[in-house]
């Protein structure tokens, strides 16, 4: 065999052999396992094309398994799935598609090897190994995929402009793999996927998203976001990020690239997390800039209150790229709301409370936070940088000492608003709300203690102030 499996992803290749063999079916391993083998990038996917029935073929396979798999099959596919604990292996009838012109899917029939590796999105990817007996083993490379590899090039099998206008959703794929390989992408490919770049717009968003999220899970990122803008699909499938782009000058005064500058973030914090929130959070932080941009007089450059904005326009942008409206975009959310607090921070004569307001309004987060506010330096001036963290330093320090004497990270108010409402016989309303938050307030920021007592008092004095009687 031309690639290296263990001894356990041999021994299922050599069963699905003999099955196939009892069968009387030819077939074949191929695509993203063949790839990632030679490559030597972990895998536990295996892609099985039969020349037949790709169920038959599963079952009779997990026959040969003791105890035996389940087999999990759609029959309107014709596909087969067998999970084993190393290897998920899928079982499929080789096929032979065609396209026409006014129609979005493909006419499908049963085919041959070689029809299938012609309907393949890169030559990369179009690799098989067979697993029949009398060239078990033999690597199958009609287009040279295995020299592609070696290059470490991304270019289609067929020609490109055919292949992104029957399935535009292989444009993505293109970027995709360029990031997650560090390949490059042919320049007629790439240029086939600028010149069809509006074609994306009939791919689903779902689709879209998903390899979206594989760029963001990269090492660099930044590889993937940047191909996708140069090839024009960003402006199509994300022209919040586009606006980012470029520096404007009024009297020889600029502002930076707040495109690159967050790409460069991004790169940033993924070299420290594999949180796929986290990265988001970074490639949002400054997505207010553009419109809180202003000139002003004397000055330069100011973006105030984008972090306001840009946390506003988290919810948007999940919505329109269906990302989850759960508590990992509030999570987005909260992150770019608060991604300057920190910095406001590192300047001297900071007061306790300063510091337990983000305590408190980061909550458990808070070092997420911090590691986002020390990704978005990106000075090139090495003593800035180093200033800089060591300000942060000086901040996460205080933070360390007042979370220890006043725990305020998880913190909740010792007078809860349901205890407001039983004293003075009041039901949900504003004055409720009055006397929680001043009582919150009057904490944080030192005026009475952090307890049950300080605090009973300060909501008898409130409660005074606004005529309210107790009743009990
Ligand atoms: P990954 O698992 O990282 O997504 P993969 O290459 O294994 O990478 P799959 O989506 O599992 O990707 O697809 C398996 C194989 O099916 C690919 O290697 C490729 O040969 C083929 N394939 C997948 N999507 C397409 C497509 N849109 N057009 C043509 N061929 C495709």
């Amino acid at each position: 065999m031309q690639i290296v499996c263990t001894d356990k992803e041999s021994l299922v290749f050599e069963k699905i052999a003999a099955a196939a063999d009892v069968l009387q079916v030819p077939c074949y391993l191929i695509g993203g396992f063949v790839r990632d083998k030679i490559i030597g990038r972990p895998t536990k996917d295996a892609d099985i094309v039969c020349m037949g029935d790709g169920i038959e073929l599963a079952y009779a396979v997990a026959e040969s398994f003791q105890p035996k798999p389940a087999v999990a099959y759609f029959k309107t596919f014709g596909t087969a799935q067998i999970k084993l604990s190393h290897l998920e292996v899928e079982f499929v009838g080789a096929r032979k598609e065609s396209y026409t012109h006014n129609s979005r899917k493909p006419e499908v029939v049963p085919g041959s090897i070689e029809d299938d590796q012609n309907r393949r999105d890169f030559t990369i990817n179009a690799l098989a190994i067979s697993l029949n007996k009398h060239d078990f083993g033999q690597l199958i490379d009609p287009f040279n995929g295995l020299q592609d590899i070696e290059r470490k090039i991304i270019q289609t099998p067929m020609a490109p402009l055919q292949t992104f206008s029957d399935d535009p959703l292989r444009m993505m794929r293109a970027i995709r793999f360029a990031a997650q390989l560090h390949f490059t992408i042919a320049s007629e490919t790439f240029q086939a996927i600028s010149d069809n770049a509006q074609r994306i717009k009939i791919v689903s968003q779902e689709r879209v998203t998903d390899e979206l999220n594989k760029i963001m899970l990269c090492d660099k990122p930044s590889v993937g976001w940047d191909l996708l803008f140069r090839s024009g699909l960003l402006q199509l499938i994300f022209p919040q990020m586009v606006d980012l782009y470029g520096a404007e000058y009024v009297d020889g005064k600029g502002h930076k690239d707040n495109f690159y500058h967050t790409l460069q973030v991004l790169d940033n914090i993924s070299a420290n997390t594999d949180d796929l929130w986290l990265r988001w959070a970074a490639l949002l932080h400054d997505i207010g800039k553009p419109a809180t941009k202003r000139f002003e007089e004397g000055h330069g450059w100011t973006f105030h209150g984008h972090e306001v904005v840009g946390a506003r326009m988290v919810p948007k942008i999940f919505t329109k790229l269906k990302l989850p409206l759960n508590e990992k975009m509030r999570f987005v959310q909260k992150l770019v709301m608060l991604h300057l607090r920190p910095i406001g921070l590192t300047k001297e004569n900071i007061t306790d409370s300063a510091i337990r307001r983000l305590l408190f309004d980061a909550g458990e987060d808070i070092d997420l936070l911090m590691m986002l506010c020390e990704a978005d330096i990106t000075s090139k001036n090495a003593n800035k940088v180093k200033r800089y963290l060591q300000n942060f330093e000086l901040v996460r320090n205080r933070l360390q000492e007042v979370e220890a004497n006043d725990q305020i990270r998880n913190w909740q108010p010792p007078i809860s608003g349901e205890m407001i409402m039983q004293k003075f016989g009041l039901q949900p309303g504003r004055p409720v709300g009055l006397i929680k938050d001043a009582i919150r307030e009057a904490i944080l920021d030192g005026l009475i203690p952090n307890n049950y007592e300080a605090a009973y008092q300060f909501m008898l004095g409130k409660a005074a102030e606004l005529n309210l009687q107790a009743v009990e």
